[in-house]
């Protein structure tokens, strides 16, 4: 009886002291999934039960963005609340990047670590793939997963001879894979999966933080055999069904171990689709383009956030947001000191509980593509994109082979995004004041934080880690 008391004692102490230090957060970051890639915004040809549940049990946020419309730049964005060039990371690195994630930058881990959080994460890392900047170094206590894209990979059909070295996949610093073949790409979203599920079991008693970033659906699409020839679409469908999947696994564990109620889980891409590769890429919805542009294509992604008790259940946000809100958000829900250098994301913790009359708390939304060329920014419902050359689509590819790109330039153009979201009428010769007020903002912006396009230098602008190779 007594030992009974004791251990009821232990219990609630456990529960005050958890819910004293705030909810758990997993961190669902795909890779080149499509805004029209969930069922619930219209995907055909392939089911997200999993995704639409999540959906159907939190919030949907429809105007939810990218700090940049390219894998690394969009990570940094993510990890570390700032706009890319305030940290100094653009476009994609390469295998044996002589630059990475400034380790003196605190990343969402860095900070929950110190709130006494455990943390770990599972998937493409992407910001540095030297030693000394891999995740156990920038506050992971623990990772699986592909240091950059798996298509940086020595069987890529697209690779000339030699261009690429062996992709590992690492366990912490380690190879656990030093080579991986089709067959290790295939079990990718699976292996994620499981090891997260793990983590979660591991850690019902402490606060946890977990990221996990499949791999996929970014080319060249592996799926494992379970998934394989499932999906009316084809590959990409299958692929998006195991992520489903794994979603499904996660939220699973989460319920199975009581922490459903308390658990921030947040699901977004980390950019548009990759649509050159035809049938294996993602839909961008009603949106132009997509990955690699800033039109709303490569920057706005699929977003969804659910938090039982807390986010109401069904909810949808139409207000601006962006992946550089998560790591000030987090600390605003968790009482975790913001990191002491600037960062430019908010909290927007009062859109997530549904506060009436919540607002976006930006001015402007600025979108950062190429070696730090400001090429577009929102504000409110308009967008104006800066003059600039972008990348467009000529031939699609299919069945895994790339197409044709072609190149186009544009002016100075305005669009009104929630009248035209697909962005086919320009504004800005009929709305000269609002090109003035959001050239205003650009201009101030590149004060801040540079843009190449201008060759404007910027006082915020912090330099990347630099780093040997042997
Ligand atoms: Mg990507």
């Amino acid at each position: 009886m007594k030992f009974k008391l004791l251990s009821l004692t232990c219990f609630c102490l456990l529960l005050a002291a958890r819910a004293a230090a705030g909810p758990n957060v997993v961190m669902i970051y795909v890779d080149d999934m499509g805004y029209g890639d969930l069922g619930v915004q219209g995907a055909k040809g392939f089911a997200t039960p999993h995704l639409d549940r999540m959906a159907a049990e939190g919030m949907r946020f429809t105007d939810f963005y990218v700090a940049a419309p390219v894998c690394s730049a969009s990570r940094a964005a993510l990890l570390t609340g700032c706009y890319p060039p305030r940290v100094g990371i653009h476009g994609a690195l390469g295998p044996k990047s002589k630059t990475g994630l400034n380790p003196d930058e605190m990343t969402l881990a860095e900070m929950l670590k110190a709130k006494g959080y455990a943390t770990a994460m599972f998937g493409k890392w992407h910001l540095g793939d030297h030693p000394d900047l891999l995740p156990l170094k920038q506050g992971f206590d623990e990772y699986l997963g592909l240091p950059y894209s798996n298509d940086m990979w020595p069987e890529n059909p697209k690779a000339r001879a030699g261009s690429y070295p062996p992709l590992p996949l690492l366990e912490g610093a380690q190879a656990a894979v030093p080579q991986v073949t089709a067959e290790v790409q295939a079990s990718l979203t699976t292996r994620y999966a499981e090891r997260a599920v793990q983590f979660i079991r591991q850690h019902q008693a402490a606060p946890f933080f977990l990221y996990v970033a499949p791999s996929m659906p970014h080319v060249p699409l592996f799926v494992s055999g379970k998934f394989k020839g499932k999906s009316a679409q084809g590959l990409y469908g299958d692929v998006i069904e195991e992520i489903d999947w794994a979603v499904g696994e996660i939220m699973g564990a989460l319920k199975q171990s009581g922490l459903d109620g308390n658990t921030l889980v947040i699901f977004a891409s980390d950019n548009g689709p990759w649509s050159i590769y035809g049938n294996h890429a993602g839909s961008p919805g009603p949106f132009r383009e997509s990955k690699g542009t800033c039109w709303e294509g490569g920057i706005r992604v699929p977003c969804l956030m659910r938090w039982p008790g807390q986010i109401p259940a069904g909810s949808v946000c139409r207000k601006m947001a962006g992946t550089i809100d998560i790591l000030p958000t987090v600390a605003a829900l968790t009482g975790a000191p913001l990191p002491e250098k600037k960062i430019d994301g908010m909290d927007i913790s009062p859109l997530l509980r549904g506060v009436a009359g919540a607002e976006s708390p930006h001015d402007s939304l600025l979108f950062y593509y190429g070696k730090n060329e400001l090429q577009a920014l929102r504000s409110g419902p308009w967008k104006l994109m800066l003059p600039h050359a972008y990348r467009t689509i000529e031939r699609l590819g299919a069945d895994g082979l790339t197409g044709l790109h072609g190149k186009a330039v544009i002016g100075l153009e305005l669009y009104h995004l929630e009248q035209d979201p697909g962005e086919t009428r320009n504004q800005a010769s009929a709305e000269p004041a609002v090109v003035a007020r959001l050239s205003a903002l650009a201009q101030a912006a590149r004060g801040e934080l540079g843009d190449a396009l201008t060759q404007t230098r910027g006082r915020g602008q912090r330099p990347p880690a630099l780093v040997d190779w042997p």
